[in-house]
């Protein structure tokens, strides 16, 4: 059987650990706590459960947290000008915008007017350009949420094939520069990799993020493998489920993820770790 991979129990001992942080913070800044802002443009109800978790998380820990909630209808002069507002406000340590945003809004536009140091999202090119070179000032959230779990169940990347299927922003490409980092052998496949079921099953780590609903099935692993399943999917109950045929794989791979519990819960923890750095590099 293999081994599940609680991400909510990494989650929770992460949490702690950065609420014990934050009242260290506080401590040395004349009690005030570090602070995220968070911006919602429309009424996407995925993105509005998002943003609610990210508030939540942020109490957990002590921060602060606004929430920003522009109508559909928002000029991009007037979330500009709301972006702008918040890298001039000396109580905000990050800024986030949920994405997406609406289409006649410029997602790219508006990533790169945040202010680098205040971009707890880490997609400001400089940003991505400081991941590249494996100097993390911010944690591409995802896959360094997947890092700790591996981290907390002592699976080192080091000399394994890692194979990372999908080649987004925000998942794909940083995950596999997160195992190149931790001296794993990186292999990224997409839609155009041909036999991705021969470059699955050379993976020691295989993590799977392609939006696809239990594609992934045991053919795509080898024995032993670790999987890690980062996709968030509805299967045709309408149920969660991830990337992995959770059932098919379970048995094969020596540690596997699950959905939800598994990657999930890190994203928005390791947000919470970017705030209190974005705090701490300001002072
Ligand atoms: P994108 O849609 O941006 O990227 C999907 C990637 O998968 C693309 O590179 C695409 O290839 C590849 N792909 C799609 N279909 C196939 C296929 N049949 N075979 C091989 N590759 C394929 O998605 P994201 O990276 O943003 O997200 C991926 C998944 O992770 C989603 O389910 C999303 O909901 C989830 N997610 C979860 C998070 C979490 O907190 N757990 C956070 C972010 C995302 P190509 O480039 O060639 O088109």
């Amino acid at each position: 059987m293999s081994v599940i991979m609680n991400g909510k129990e990494v989650s929770a001992a992460k949490r702690a650990q950065i609420a014990k942080r934050c009242e260290e913070y506080k401590k040395e800044h004349g009690g005030r706590a570090p602070g995220l802002a968070v911006i919602i443009v429309g009424d996407d109800p995925a993105s509005a459960v998002y943003v609610r978790n990210k508030k939540k998380g942020c109490e957990e820990v002590g921060f602060n947290s606004w929430v920003y909630e522009m109508g559909a209808e928002t000029t991009q002069e007037q979330l500009d000008d709301l972006v702008v507002k918040l890298n001039n406000d000396q109580s905000v340590d990050g800024i986030l915008v949920q994405l997406p945003l609406p289409k006649h809004l410029d997602e790219k536009h508006v990533i790169e007017l945040i202010d680098k140091n205040k971009d707890v999202d880490a997609f400001h090119p400089y940003n991505v350009g400081k991941i590249t070179e494996g100097d993390y000032r911010f944690l591409p959230c995802t896959p360094a949420g997947v890092m700790e779990i591996l981290r907390y169940y002592n699976v080192d990347p080091s000399g394994k094939n890692g194979v990372v299927v999908g080649r987004s922003n925000i998942v794909g490409k940083p995950m596999a520069l997160l195992l190149l980092h931790a001296n794993g052998t990186v292999k990224i496949c997409h839609s155009r990799t041909p036999d991705l079921k021969g470059a699955c099953r050379e993976a020691d780590i295989l993590v799977c993020a392609i939006g696809k609903a239990k594609f992934f099935d045991g053919e795509y692993v080898k024995e032993g493998a670790v999987v890690i399943d980062v996709g968030i999917n509805r299967d045709e109950n309408g149920k969660l489920c991830g990337d992995v045929d959770f059932a098919s794989v379970e048995g094969k791979a020596s540690y596997i993820t699950p959905v939800p519990g598994g990657v999930g819960p890190m994203t928005i923890t390791m947000l919470l770790e970017n705030t209190l750095k974005a705090a701490q590099m300001k002072n």
